[in-house]
Order: structure tokens, then C-alpha cells, then sequence
């Protein structure tokens, strides 16, 4: 087997608490170097960016780029012109086009690029696909809710263009949605609060239908102050009511619990992309980004009070 040897450029809250773990448990990748302005890792090489990395670094195979959307888009660029293969952290980009870009890239220099979806390996959501393929379905209610001071400590980047805000978390129950619905579907309403001193919504309201008039309707909201996150799907069908709960790890149906595995998302990111190395594959789906894409179009802005960290 050989071992991958792995470097995550941009060392913040989700490269210490998911991407980093992940590597250290899975045998076939190696933590080699990390690319970070402010922050360093014990025993692995340590540059303030990028670029340094690439020119005086150790050998590397890949990297992970942990950074925020809007600057991945370039280091994803710099890295596989220097013949790397990439993982996007979600979502993939700041806007649909540079992906393509980015898809071509990737062809053009013959490694991997792999926009990963980690709520799509939540241990649930394969048994849910599996369930609502064969059933009719009558409805979609989504909820997503937490607290933003909680998840998001200090990030000023989710409240700048090209952060998202509460499609930051949002877009986790679109990668799932797009994932397990057995058709496509679309927006048709998007009500969007955005606090009077910052350009992404704190909370959004949505409304979609696919193909038949399913309604399809999705709640995000940051402001879910003290209590646990509120992340949850439930799917109306002719054989009953699917439930997904705690972010897709607990798959129910009318209420029985179904499946029920540990947060093991970042350990199936992995090898995935190792997978796709292997093959000599890319994954790239912008499906769940072109939801959150059409909700910022077509969206009515509401202004509500100043946010606060
Ligand atoms: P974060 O804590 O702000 O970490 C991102 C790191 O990137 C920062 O610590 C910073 O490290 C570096 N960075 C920030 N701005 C930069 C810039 N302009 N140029 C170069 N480097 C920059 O954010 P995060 O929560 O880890 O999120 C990063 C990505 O992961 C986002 O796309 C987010 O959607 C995704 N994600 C987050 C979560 C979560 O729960 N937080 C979950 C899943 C996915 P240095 O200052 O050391 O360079």
C-alpha cells in the first residue's frame, strides 16, 4: 500500500477537529506538512504558506485546503500545477464558474480534485438513499439549526461575500438533500435575513419542488442560542416517514431508529479520496452549491438587527 503523503493548508477550527484526526487514524495517509499563517503543528514541517510549502518542503502527494471558499480557489490552482491532487473543503468555491475551472485544471495536470461533501458520509445517509429509492415521496422538511457562536467562533470571513453565512451549515443538508432524493429539485422561494451589518443571511427560509410539486422546504437559522444543534431531515412517503437526525448519523423511520453509527464523516472523506487517487478519478458535484447559488439569486433580503459575535 502506499501511503499518502498529505498536506492541510489553512489550520483552523475544522483542520484541528475533523481533518487532521481523520488522517492521523487512517493508515493510508501521512500528515507530512502543514501550510498555516498562524498557527504550526508538533513534528510535522510547518510553513506560513502555501507557496513556501511547495518550493521548500518536504515531498508531498496531496493536499487538503481547509481554508475559506475564497481563497481556496487559487491555492487549489498553485497546488495542482505543481502536480498535487486536491480535497476542497465544502463548499468547493465562491462561485459555480471557478469549479469548472478547476475541473479542467485538474484534467489538464492529471491528478485528483475531489469537492468533498463530508454530511454525505454521515453513517445514515447511505441506508436513507437506499430506503427512498424505491418509495413515492410527498413531501421534504429540513431543519438546520445552531448557533453560530458555538460553530463559527470569530470567523468574520462567513459574514463577507463568499462566506454564505447560514448556507455555510446549510449546504451540509443540500449535499444530504441532493444525495438521498431520488429526483432533482428546485428553489422557487428563498426568504433570507441578513443582520443590518453584514452581507451573508444569518437565517434563510426556503422553498423547492421537484419535477411532481413535491414540496421540498428548508429552515436555517445561526440563532439556535445555548441549545444543541437542530440538524435534521424528514421525508414524507407513501411507506412512511424517514427521519435523518444529528446531522445524518441516525437514520428512523416512524420513529424506530433504523441505523445509528459514530461521527466517522472525515475517516469516510479519506478514503475516498484515497479511492479516487487510486482510480485516477475526480469527484466534483456542485449540486448542493447550486441551490445555495440560486437562493442568494433569487432570494428577498430582509434586514434584521446587527449581529453581535
Ligand atoms: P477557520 O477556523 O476560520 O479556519 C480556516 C483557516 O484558514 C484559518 O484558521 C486561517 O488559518 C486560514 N485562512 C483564513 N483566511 C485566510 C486567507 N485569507 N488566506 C489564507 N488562509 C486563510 O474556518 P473553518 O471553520 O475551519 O472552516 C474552513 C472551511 O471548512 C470552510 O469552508 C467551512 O465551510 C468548512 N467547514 C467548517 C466546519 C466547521 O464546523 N467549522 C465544518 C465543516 C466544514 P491561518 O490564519 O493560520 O492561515
Amino acid at each position: 500500500m502506499d501511503i499518502l503523503r498529505l498536506a492541510i493548508v489553512g489550520y483552523g477550527k475544522i483542520a484541528r477537529d475533523q481533518h487532521h484526526p481523520a488522517i492521523a487514524n487512517d493508515p493510508r495517509h501521512r500528515l507530512t506538512a502543514v501550510a498555516s499563517r498562524n498557527a504550526s503543528v508538533p513534528e510535522v514541517a510547518n510553513f506560513e504558506s502555501l507557496e513556501a510549502l511547495l518550493e521548500q518542503g518536504p515531498e508531498i502527494d496531496a493536499v487538503a485546503l481547509c481554508t475559506p471558499a475564497g481563497v481556496r480557489t487559487q491555492q487549489a490552482r498553485l497546488a495542482m500545477a505543481h502536480g498535487k491532487h486536491v480535497m476542497l473543503e465544502k463548499p468547493p468555491g465562491a462561485t459555480l464558474a471557478e469549479i469548472e475551472t478547476l475541473r479542467e485544471e485538474a484534467e489538464r495536470h492529471g491528478v485528483t480534485l475531489f469537492a468533498s461533501w463530508h454530511s454525505r458520509h454521515a453513517h445514515g445517509v447511505a441506508g436513507a438513499k437506499r430506503w427512498l429509492v424505491e418509495r413515492q415521496i410527498r413531501g421534504v422538511e429540513i431543519e438546520w439549526k445552531e448557533d453560530v457562536r458555538v460553530w463559527h467562533p470569530g470567523q468574520a470571513w462567513i459574514w463577507q461575500p463568499g462566506g454564505m453565512g447560514v448556507f455555510d451549515p446549510g449546504i451540509n443538508a443540500l449535499s444530504i438533500a441532493t444525495e438521498i432524493l431520488p429526483r432533482p429539485f428546485h428553489l422557487v422561494d428563498a426568504q433570507l435575513q441578513v443582520p443590518g451589518n453584514c452581507q451573508t443571511p444569518i437565517a434563510a427560509s426556503l422553498d423547492f419542488i421537484d419535477g411532481d410539486d413535491v414540496p421540498i422546504h428548508a429552515e436555517f437559522d445561526f440563532r439556535q442560542q445555548g441549545t444543541p444543534p437542530i440538524w435534521e431531515i424528514h421525508v414524507e412517503t407513501d411507506a412512511g416517514r424517514l427521519t435523518l437526525e444529528a446531522g445524518g448519523r441516525r437514520l428512523l423511520i416512524d420513529g424506530e431508529l433504523q441505523e445509528e453509527g459514530p461521527d466517522a464523516e472525515y475517516a469516510g472523506l479519506y478514503a475516498r479520496f484515497a479511492e479516487l487517487i487510486a482510480e485516477g478519478r475526480s469527484d466534483v458535484d456542485v449540486s448542493p452549491f447550486r441551490h445555495v447559488a440560486d437562493s442568494l439569486m433569487l432570494g428577498y433580503r430582509h434586514t434584521v438587527e446587527d449581529f453581535v459575535e
